[in-house]
């Protein structure tokens, strides 16, 4: 027990809820790092935990990630996120139900939503016990693949990053090499070849690959090849910790801006080497963020233009954060945290401001 309050105090959690529905077999923890911004909201990874650590360390480190998400796309939400300790083939309608109810007795405090192992079908179950749940099917109120918003907000961080490191707003004849041309991959190509971007593409899948080739006039390039192109900006839309000491080293790209999770293996260690080699990266969960500002218009009532508009606001932010790194000497990644924190302080000063007003004094002078 002291272990867990250790590790919340550390990472600066509010609450920790450990889930236990022995008959549906759910086991799960419900992390929620910060909710001065708005209510935490953060999917549900399902995964079978070595152990109870494990899966309290990947909520805790999750849920927090969230908190810097969300406090960076400038939406009225906090960090959360929930780990289900279970194989895949263990899901039932119980156990996402049984779920669904632990959520709703946060009362909104936690919204939770798909992630690694769970998808629509067990949210539509979430969705039977709680509202305090997105990512649901169109049919009963979800907004429906949220990949052509993150692309496009993975674009606009790319344009931003374009125009301080190679001073330039047009795309023409950019070199841009993209690995992963999956949902959010598929989509930035057609985006940046519209804008007339030379492309090159790198994804196992080769049916993918030639898509790309004959609908974008895209090069298809080998895995061997791919670090090392003669490119402007690499794009990583598939897999995590993808820049590493092996791959930096190699890389001609200028820009680093794309959709995947975790790009840096090592956020201190990789960021810095990045820096020093005059590399702009752009911090993946910041140029990422169109799938959680689409969620988020989920809960406010949906409107597709509006989401691609916020979307499009990603540009913007990746400026100010790349001016605060180029302003302080820091590498991007630490640049964003600080425009995060920067954003969650001075919400969280203006709360203290409505507390006086409804302290007991306050109410002896306007009763
Ligand atoms: P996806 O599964 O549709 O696409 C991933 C693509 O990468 C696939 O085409 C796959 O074949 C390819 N791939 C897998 N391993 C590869 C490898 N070793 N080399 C080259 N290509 C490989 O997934 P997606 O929804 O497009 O998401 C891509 C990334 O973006 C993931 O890291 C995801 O977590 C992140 N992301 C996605 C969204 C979204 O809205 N879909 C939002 C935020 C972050």
């Amino acid at each position: 027990m002291s272990n867990v309050f250790t590790h919340v105090e550390t990472l600066g959690h509010e609450q920790i809820v450990y889930c236990n529905d022995p008959q549906s077999g759910l086991r799960a923890i419900i992390g929620i790092h910060d909710t001065n911004l708005g209510p935490a909201l953060g999917g549900t990874r399902l995964w079978h935990y070595s152990s109870e650590e494990d899966a309290l360390r990947d909520v805790l480190r999750l849920s927090r990630g969230m908190t810097y998400k969300a406090a960076c796309a400038g939406l009225a939400l906090g960090g959360g996120k929930a780990v289900i300790i279970a194989r895949p083939e263990q899901k039932s309608e119980a156990m996402f139900r049984a779920f669904g109810r632990f959520v709703n007795s946060l009362q909104g405090r936690y919204i939770t939503a798909e992630d690694v192992n769970t998808n629509v079908t067990d949210m539509n179950f979430v969705r039977l016990e709680t509202k305090f749940v997105t990512g649901v099917a169109p049919a009963l109120g979800g907004s429906g693949d949220p990949s052509p918003v993150t692309a496009l907000g993975v674009f606009a961080g790319l344009k931003a990053a374009v125009e301080v490191r190679l001073g330039r707003k047009d795309l023409k004849g950019l070199r841009v090499a993209v690995q992963g041309v999956g949902n959010v991959g598929k989509y930035l190509c057609q985006y940046l070849h519209e804008e007339g971007a030379k492309l090159f593409v790198n994804d196992i899948n080769a049916d993918r690959v030639q898509e790309m080739c004959s609908k974008y006039q895209a090069t298809a390039v080998s895995d061997s090849e791919l670090y090392s192109l003669d490119i402007d900006v690499f794009a990583p839309c598939a897999l995590g910790a993808i820049l590493n000491s092996k791959t930096i080293p190699a890389l001609k790209a200028q820009i680093i801006a794309g959709g995947a999770n975790n790009q840096l293996e090592d956020e201190k260690v990789h960021g810095k080497m990045l820096q020093d080699r005059k590399v702009v990266y752009c911090p993946d969960y910041v140029i990422n963020a169109g799938g959680l500002i689409n969620v988020y218009n989920e809960l406010i009532g949906y409107n597709r233009e509006k989401a691609l508009s916020e979307a499009r606001n990603i540009g913007a932010t990746v400026l100010q954060i790349l001016k605060i790194a180029d302003r302080d000497g820091i590498t991007t990644h630490e640049a964003s945290q600080r425009y995060a924190e920067n954003r969650i302080q001075a919400v969280r000063n203006l709360k203290a401001m409505h507390n006086v007003a409804s302290s007991a004094v306050g109410r002896m002078m306007h009763p």
